[in-house]
């Protein structure tokens, strides 16, 4: 089977395909020795290009209906749909997730452009009573200009849709730059929206290493937003860029999400549940579960589950249909949580799945879905975030014991319980502090009209998804009105 995608995959800027001096390798990360593809490897000038672009074609944007803006994005969700094979097929041979993953992220990215397009018949604002009747008032929401989306590599399709589907919707014009892992597919999206009918200029894409353009990414002064997710210290890099600026910043960044297990969950559906939350996409999701807290009635039962559960994975490059786990998006991102687990193990930990998984091919970046236990909640593995498919277990005794260390965490995006208790159910989701709550559900999941983002380091506070996440991309004017002139 070829693996490498013969299309040239240039840059959309002012709405033609652009390409660039220098080149970004793009492999494939179940045999890094084959060439996926290549994408050009933007410059400031390039960057600059980009900015100017999308500031032009702002003034023409924002005056097209809010009506119109949503067909297209119904356009271009049935376009997603149409290309689902092949839009599923690049999104496996770039970040090495399975075919079905992969399948089902294009789904979500659709599910984006439709909730969001069809937001283009619903309000833009609302009218206020007034004291003087002879006074009319109302709101009115009105896009910001030119906003700008960094996205990364875990879900290189759906990240951008969540962002570029409010933004368009609500008038803006987007500069688009996907890591670097992974841009072919954001490309394919930057298509997807050419061929739905998008005019010049309201999307572009600019490719190019983050450490070398992030500069020029933040200089533009036609920008007004900046919509991120990603890692905390890039996030951190950009909320000092932006110091003292008039742009908004969105930042979606890490979580260390714990799932607690009360002795009277129903164990079997539980293991399966968090078994899905830690190890879909080898644990390469912001929502994944990677901490896990068993009253000690059933500790043993949970972790044999997860054992189990662990065990039963084959993993393989992410094409082939057998494969339930893929390999990790890139060497550096492998060597990354062998690391955790080999410091995790040095300090004490026990390693409760196959000490010497076999793994498939000494070229491609796999990890084998890993359980540890004899954890200490003061150890690494306990306290940062893994992004790999390895979860840590730790036995309680009482809810507020749980609740203590679930919430002792710098990050605060997502946790569960599973319990047949409502009662605790309730006090978990009122006490647990967490942008994001499930019972008897993995932590991972939540749909595209379902508000979505993290407290604490894990998030800026703005949401996104839902109509919140449309609130981040416009700005509320106020009129009041006399009707005597
Ligand atoms: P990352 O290293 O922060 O990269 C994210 C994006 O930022 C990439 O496009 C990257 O480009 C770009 N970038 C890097 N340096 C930059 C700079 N100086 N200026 C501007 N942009 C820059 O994160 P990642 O490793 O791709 O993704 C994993 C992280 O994302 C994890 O921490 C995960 O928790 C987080 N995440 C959070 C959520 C959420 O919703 N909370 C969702 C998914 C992922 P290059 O690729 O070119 O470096």
């Amino acid at each position: 089977m070829t693996t490498s995608l013969h299309r040239p995959f240039l840059n959309l800027v002012g709405g033609e395909w652009h390409p660039a001096p220098e080149q970004l390798e793009v492999r494939n990360p179940a045999d890094t020795r084959e060439l996926v593809a290549t994408v050009p490897s933007m410059d400031a000038a390039g960057v600059h290009a980009a900015f100017d672009a999308a500031q032009r074609a702002a003034a023409t944007w924002r005056r097209v209906s809010q009506v119109d803006r949503g067909r297209i994005l119904l356009r271009a969700a049935q376009l997603i749909r149409d290309r689902q094979d092949d839009l599923s097929r690049t999104l496996t041979l770039e970040m090495g997730k399975t075919l079905a993953e992969a399948r089902g992220e294009v789904g979500k990215a659709a599910d984006f452009f439709e909730y969001y397009g069809g937001l283009g018949r619903a309000e833009r604002g609302e009218l206020l009573a007034h004291e003087n009747p002879a006074v009319m008032a109302w709101t009115v929401h009105e896009p910001l200009g030119v906003v700008l989306a960094i996205t990364p590599w875990n879900d290189p399709l759906l990240t951008p849709a969540r962002k570029l589907a409010p933004a368009l919707v609500a008038g803006n014009t987007v500069v688009l730059k996907p890591a670097s892992d992974t841009p072919v597919i954001a490309i394919e999206l930057a298509r997807v929206l050419h061929d739905a009918g998008l005019p010049p200029g309201v999307l572009n894409t600019v490719t190019g290493a983050g450490r070398r353009i992030g500069g020029a990414l933040l200089d533009h002064p036609a920008l007004k937003a900046v919509s991120f997710t990603g890692s905390n210290d890039v996030g951190d890099t950009l909320r000092s860029g932006l110091a003292g600026r008039d742009v908004r910043l969105l930042a979606e960044l890490g979580g260390k999400n714990a799932a607690v297990v009360l002795a009277d969950a129903d164990v079997e559906r539980t293991v399966a549940s968090i078994a899905a939350a830690a190890f879909a996409q080898a644990g390469q999701r912001c929502t994944a579960t990677s901490r896990v807290l068993v009253q000690r009635d059933v500790v043993d039962a949970v972790r044999d589950g997860l054992v189990q559960a662990a065990g039963a994975h084959v993993l393989g490059a992410g094409v082939d249909p057998d494969v339930s786990m893929g390999p990790l998006v890139s060497p550096a991102q492998r060597d990354s949580v062998q690391g955790f687990v080999e410091r995790a193990l040095a300090k004490g930990a026990t390693r409760a799945t196959s000490p010497d998984p076999a793994l498939p091919g000494e070229h491609g970046c796999y990890v084998a879905p890993t359980v540890l236990t004899d954890v200490d909640p003061a150890m690494e593995i306990w306290t940062d975030e893994v992004f790999g498919p390895v979860v840590a277990l730790v036995a309680f005794d009482t809810l507020d014991e749980a609740l203590e260390l679930v919430n002792a965490s710098q990050f605060g995006l997502a946790a569960a319980i599973y319990t047949s208790d409502l009662g605790a159910a309730h006090a978990f989701a009122e006490k647990a502090d967490v942008g994001q709550v499930a019972v008897n559900l993995p932590t991972s999941g939540w749909d595209v009209h379902m508000p979505f983002g993290g407290f604490k380091t894990s998030g800026s506070g703005h949401k996104e998804q839902g109509l919140e996440g449309l609130d981040f991309y416009r700005r509320t004017k106020t009129v009041a009105l006399h009707s005597a002139g």
